[in-house]
């Protein structure tokens, strides 16, 4: 399997979902073994970060890139998912302000986007991550992530638990293969509460949160007058969720996902915990 980029194009315009800044995103082509690598182009120097989990500097509601003290590109998971899924290796993604737009709070338009007309094969292997040996991450709460040998590409197990009665326990468990991605996964938006959604803007965050980009509960009713896309929609979210925040890994992986009730914070631990050993991993 060869690696591959993209051809040079842009985007419409989006509001961010924590910042509310709008964002025009264009992608170009990079070199074989370049990675993801994000330019904002309103800063000086345009300065260039890769999407790596050492270089997330806050995982607070969403996966966050920076250095030096500074964030420089927030909210990269649906779109890192997106790139993952459509087999994108080599990209830079210019973006003129701090926050990825979060267009329909999931990863459907940045899929659509990357079409097959959009892909470029390139001559060098692809190099994927193959695990060798369990690790995991398990915090103060017992919520608990790890990632295990699994010889037929990347499996996912996720289960949530929330009070609402409309979230309950939800499980996922699949090897993740286009199929599932474009009929469960894709199109399953982010979710919170109502009362979360009035918390986080009373501290200045979700600004740009709203119907069009959010499932919002609130007690046993959902605010969204289309309902639910899936009756499972939450917990494929974090699906896709995750597939983003593992790709930060930067490369494709072989292995199995096992979390409980763990967000953005818990699979950068666990990438920090896989690449402390080498014993963990190799790459192939
Ligand atoms: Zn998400």
């Amino acid at each position: 399997m060869q690696q591959q980029t993209v051809k040079e194009f842009s985007i419409d315009d989006g509001i961010g979902l924590h910042s509310g800044n709008i964002a025009k995103l264009r992608f170009l082509p990079a070199k074989e073994n370049t990675g993801i690598v994000f330019r904002r182009v309103d800063l000086e120097n345009k300065p260039e970060i890769k999407a790596l989990y050492s270089n997330v500097v806050d995982t607070k509601n969403s996966t966050n890139l920076g250095f030096d003290g500074k964030m420089y590109v927030r909210t990269i998971e649906h779109l890192m998912c997106g790139l993952y899924m459509a087999g994108v290796d080599n990209a830079i993604v210019e973006i003129d302000n701090e926050e990825m737009p979060i267009f329909d709070g999931s990863a459907s338009i940045f899929s659509e986007m990357f079409k097959k007309d959009k892909i470029i094969a390139q001559n060098a292997p692809r190099k994927f991550l193959k695990v060798k040996k369990a690790a995991g991450f398990t915090d103060n709460n017992g919520n608990t992530v790890s990632i295990k040998p699994y010889n037929n590409g990347l499996k996912v197990n996720f289960e949530i638990e929330f009070p609402s009665p409309i979230v309950g326990h939800q499980m996922f468990s699949a090897k993740i293969d286009n199929d599932i991605y474009q009929k469960e996964i894709m199109d399953s938006r982010t979710f919170c509460e109502k009362y979360q959604v009035d918390y986080l803007q009373s501290i200045g965050l979700a600004k740009g949160g709203s119907l069009d980009n959010a499932v919002v509960l609130d007690g046993d009713k959902i605010l969204n007058p289309g309902g639910l896309r899936h009756e499972k929609e939450c917990v494929n979210h974090k699906v896709l969720d995750i597939i983003g925040d593992m790709y930060t890994s930067g490369y494709h992986i072989i292995g199995e996902i096992t979390a409980s009730k763990t967000g953005h914070f818990h699979s950068n631990e666990l990438l920090k915990i896989l690449f402390s050993d080498t014993e963990n991993y190799e790459i192939i």
